[in-house]
C-alpha cells in the first residue's frame, strides 16, 4: 500500500514551501484546499447540499459564490460547521481514492486544518510546520496585502502551533533563519524506508 504523509501548519508557516521541496523530490502532493474548492464548484451532490445549508442558490455563475457564502457564514459558526461536515468527508474520500491509485512509494496531503478535518486518520504520519508568529505575520502581510490585525485574526482562528506539534510525528521549524532542506530530506528518507518495509 502507498504510504501517506500529512503536512500541516498554520497560515504563513510554510506548508506550501515545504511541499514544493517534496515535489522536487518526486513526491505527489494533494492540496486539500484546492480539492475542497474543486469539490464545492463541481460535485453536483455537494452543490445541492451547500445550497440547502445556505437557503439559496449560490451557483448563479456556475461557480460557487464564495464571497456570498463567507458573508452568510460570518458570525454563524453553526453554518460553517454544517458546510465543513459536507465538504471535509468529500475531500477525504477524494484523497483516499487518489492515494490508492498512486504508484509512488508515498504521497503527501497538505492541509492547514488536517487535524480539525480528521485527515490525520488517513495518513501514516504527520509533519507539522511551525514558525514564530511574528515571522508568519510578516510573510502573510507581504504576500496577501493584509493588515497585521487581519493576519492576527486568521492566526487566532486556527489551532495553536503547540497543539499541532504535540499530535505530529515530525515537527519542522521553518523560522526564517532555519535550514529546512536537511529536515525534509530526513523525513523523505524515513518515509521511503517505511514504504520499503511494505515490499
Ligand atoms: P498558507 O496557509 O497561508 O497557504 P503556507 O503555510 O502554505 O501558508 P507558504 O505559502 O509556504 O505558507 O509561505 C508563506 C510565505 O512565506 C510565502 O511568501 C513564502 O515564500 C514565505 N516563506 C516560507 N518559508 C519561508 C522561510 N523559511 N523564510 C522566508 N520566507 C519564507
Amino acid at each position: 500500500m502507498v504510504r501517506r504523509l500529512g503536512v500541516t501548519g498554520g497560515i504563513g508557516s510554510g506548508k506550501t514551501t515545504v511541499c514544493r521541496i517534496f515535489r522536487v523530490l518526486g513526491v505527489p502532493v494533494f492540496v486539500a484546499d484546492v480539492a475542497a474548492r474543486q469539490i464545492m464548484n463541481r460535485d453536483p451532490a455537494i452543490r445541492k447540499e451547500i445550497n440547502a445549508i445556505a437557503g439559496k442558490d449560490l451557483y448563479s455563475t456556475d461557480e460557487l459564490d464564495r464571497k456570498e457564502l463567507a458573508r452568510l457564514i460570518f458570525n454563524r459558526p453553526e453554518l460553517l460547521r454544517r458546510v465543513n461536515a459536507v465538504v471535509h468527508p468529500a475531500v477525504l474520500r477524494m484523497f483516499d481514492e487518489w492515494a490508492a491509485k498512486s504508484e509512488a512509494p508515498y504521497v503527501i496531503m497538505e492541509a492547514a486544518i488536517l487535524f480539525e478535518a480528521r485527515a490525520d486518520t488517513l495518513v501514516d504520519r504527520v509533519a507539522s510546520i511551525s514558525a514564530p508568529v511574528e515571522e508568519r505575520i510578516a510573510r502573510v502581510m507581504g504576500r496577501n496585502d493584509l493588515s497585521r490585525e487581519e493576519v492576527m485574526e486568521r492566526i487566532n482562528n486556527q489551532m495553536e502551533d503547540e497543539e499541532r506539534d504535540e499530535q505530529s510525528y515530525y515537527v519542522i521549524n521553518n523560522a526564517d533563519n532555519e535550514m529546512i532542506i536537511p529536515e525534509i530530506l530526513k523525513i523523505h528518507n524515513d518515509m521511503l524506508r517505511l514504504a520499503e518495509k511494505d515490499r
